[in-house]
């Protein structure tokens, strides 16, 4: 099997390149600069990943794992058998995730090791919502959202509650507009055709809408994004703009007064668009 090529996104000391897996999963490589090591985010498909060693003559260091999902953990127990000494898998502490050996439960720091580079810092933040033990990872200026921020999107809500979904991506949305957003999934056309009929007159959105046609005709991803393209054209990020009200109105036929409501309505519809 051969994995194909996309272009890296760089980093200060570090890169970041895709691996597609699946239809529309993307499994992100994290690889520190002169460094012939990588981490390796929701691995579902460790086929790709031993492939993407192989040809690039990389080493495993370690992987990140955001949630339980299977499409996200579902490669783990192969990677760690394809490897002599054991890797480092820093995830969610659920009994659903086999393979985690540096579980994480809450706010922490994690050092991503290599053996040929310094190690890589990653803050982690619990963002409840899709899952209920749902993290993200944060390096530098780089953000692992799993499947909680999508470009143009979110996460649906099979476990948490509105509220936690609104806290966690208001908690997202305070990074830096130049944090690079690594969505784990192409969901992102099929999120700005809702996104255009929510805010249909959001020139940013019109905008970004044909730059990911090209991009998506072109078989290229249409991430990493940013926290500040999000906060343009993200319509679950607008939940405090009272224009989403009329809208949802209309749609709803009801008045949602406050923003944990909006997201709520905004989820239901688009779980039906
Ligand atoms: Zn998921």
């Amino acid at each position: 099997m051969s994995a194909q090529e996309f272009t890296a996104t760089p980093h200060q000391g570090f890169s970041v390149f895709p691996l597609a897996a699946f239809s529309d999963n993307y499994i992100w490589c994290i690889q520190p600069a002169h460094s012939s090591s990588i981490w390796v985010v929701d691995p579902g498909d460790a086929d790709v990943v031993l492939a993407t060693l192989q040809q690039k003559q990389l080493q495993l260091a370690g992987i990140l794992l955001t949630h339980h999902h299977r499409d996200h953990t579902g490669g783990v127990a192969k990677l760690q058998q394809s490897h002599p000494r054991e890797v480092p898998v820093y995830g969610p502490q659920n009994p659903l995730i086999s393979g985690v050996n540096q579980p994480l439960t809450q706010s922490a720091e994690c050092q991503l090791a290599c053996d040929d580079a310094p190690p890589l810092t990653a803050r982690v933040y619990p963002v409840p919502g899709h899952t209920l033990d749902h993290l993200a990872y944060v390096i530098d200026d780089a953000l692992f959202c799993g499947d909680t921020l999508f470009c143009a999107g979110c996460g649906r809500l099979f476990e948490g509650t509105p509220e936690q979904l609104y806290q966690s991506l208001q908690r997202l949305a305070a990074l830096p507009d130049t944090t690079r957003v690594y969505c784990a999934h192409e969901y992102t056309l099929a999120n700005l055709k809702f996104a255009l009929a929510v805010e249909p007159h959001n020139p940013s959105l019109q905008t970004f809408y044909r730059q990911a046609q090209q991009l998506r005709l072109q078989q290229r991803p249409t991430l990493p994004s940013s926290i500040g393209l999000e906060r343009a054209i993200n319509p679950f990020l607008h939940c405090e703009d009272e224009r989403l009200q009329t809208v949802l109105s209309e749609h709803w036929q009801c008045t949602p007064k406050d923003a944990v409501t909006r997201l709520k309505l905004l989820r239901s519809w688009k779980d039906n668009f």
